[in-house]
């Protein structure tokens, strides 16, 4: 099922009157396509022309209103190229906002106008590297613009396609003013600069328990990633508000005799013992560096998820709040939990930042960072994070 080289398109409909047939097209069954279950990974796409004309227009409206495949959060792997090492680099996807794709599967990036409509406005059809077999080369970089070419390229051409077509059809911009950012699979997409959608009204950042008893040094439940993630947690506080995001401080406070924790932290709690975060105790605040600002909310949870007998969801709903991003500690208990519960509630877009989020080792992180992606969680990194944020206003 890859993107094929060698069409079979012969018939035009109405629609497709214009398509040119690639070559050495033989007479053989066009493909009828469950038009609910098309390929997401490009390498996995097959040619526009290879689908029944009848269905093409309706096959590109649905690539367009996802937008070209951009999975941010993905671990881009290394290869030695030369002498040294290189992978794609995510930071292309804001350069080349509006074609450039990725495919998992196979490591290569594609052009999705191209894809598109290349068959459409060039009598070469066949071959072309970032349709069909995908663009690895990364020491050469410059072939992403190169790509591109001049005003009249063929890439500029299916480019214009793809916005004629867009404008044609109302019902597209309404979609992609409907969709998420981020889409199953941990895969993250954007829309065309001219019709992306800001963020900014409908997304809050989670900072979970980022209180001095998990944190600090000598901190009685201390997670011993957590004082290495504190710049970032901070950074990612400073960019939730340069970009209008809501900032929801979700924390802990507990009756300092501990009828209100978990049954198997209670013997924490009682005359002479450390009772973490209880109500009105230096192990309760914040650590330094964050800071409750006007138009803040804060949360007061006494169990792992942010959800469970808080009044958060329906706060959140009440703010007009679709899409979440969390921070904070730990992975494998607060964060995960609550972000469990966030998909659950179906907030259309979830994203964990993997380096803003921290457990007590590595890999209890990383797996539990990989347990969320399989539930469509995004998982980008504070850089990616932040490129996105500011790409997408
Ligand atoms: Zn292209």
């Amino acid at each position: 099922m890859k993107r094929k080289a060698s069409g079979t398109g012969t018939s035009s409909s109405v629609n497709e009157s214009n398509d040119i047939p690639p070559p050495s097209s033989s007479p053989t069954m066009l493909t009828e396509a469950d038009l609910n279950d098309l390929p997401w990974d490009p390498s996995e796409r097959k040619r526009i022309s290879e689908y029944h004309p009848d269905q093409r227009d309706e096959i590109r409206k649905q690539y367009l209103i996802k937008g070209p495949c951009q999975p941010r959060g993905h671990t881009f792997p290394w290869r030695i190229i030369g002498n040294k090492k290189r992978r794609f680099n995510p930071a292309w996807f804001n350069q080349f906002s509006d074609w450039l794709e990725y495919s998992v599967k196979v490591d290569k990036a594609f052009c999705l106008c191209c894809y598109l409509f290349k068959d459409h406005v060039s009598k070469q059809g066949g071959c072309d590297t970032f349709v069909t077999e995908g663009f690895n080369s990364w020491n050469k970089t410059e072939r992403l613009s190169l790509h591109m070419g001049s005003a009249n390229s063929l890439h500029n051409k299916a480019l214009k396609k793809c916005e004629e077509f867009m404008k044609q059809d109302d019902s597209i911009a309404v979609a992609i003013q409907n969709k998420n950012n981020f889409v199953k699979n941990g895969y993250q997409i954007q829309s065309s600069p001219s019709k992306s959608t800001t963020t900014r009204n409908n997304t809050a950042l989670l900072v979970i328990d980022m209180q001095n008893d998990f944190v600090l040094e000598d901190a009685p439940l201390r997670v011993d990633g957590g004082l290495a993630i504190v710049p970032n947690v901070v950074k990612a506080v400073e960019v939730a508000r340069q970009q209008g995001f809501l900032v929801v401080w979700v924390v802990r406070e507990h009756d300092p005799m501990g009828r209100d924790v978990e049954v198997f932290r209670r013997h924490l709690y009682g005359d002479g013992k450390a009772k973490p975060t209880s109500k009105g105790s230096k192990g309760a605040e914040l650590v330094d560096g964050l800071i409750i600002k006007e138009g803040d909310y804060k949360v007061v949870k006494t169990r792992f998820s942010a959800f469970f007998a808080t009044n958060l969801h329906s706060f959140l709903q009440g703010a007009g709040i679709d899409s979440l991003v969390a921070v904070g500690v730990q992975t494998p208990n607060c964060i995960r939990q609550s972000v469990f519960d966030a998909v659950e509630l179906d907030y259309k877009s979830v994203t964990v930042i993997v380096d803003a989020t921290a457990a007590a080792t590595p890999d209890v992180h990383a797996a539990n960072v990989n347990d969320m992606k399989n539930i469509g969680v995004a998982a980008p990194t504070l850089k990616e994070w932040c490129e996105f944020s500011s790409s997408n206003t």
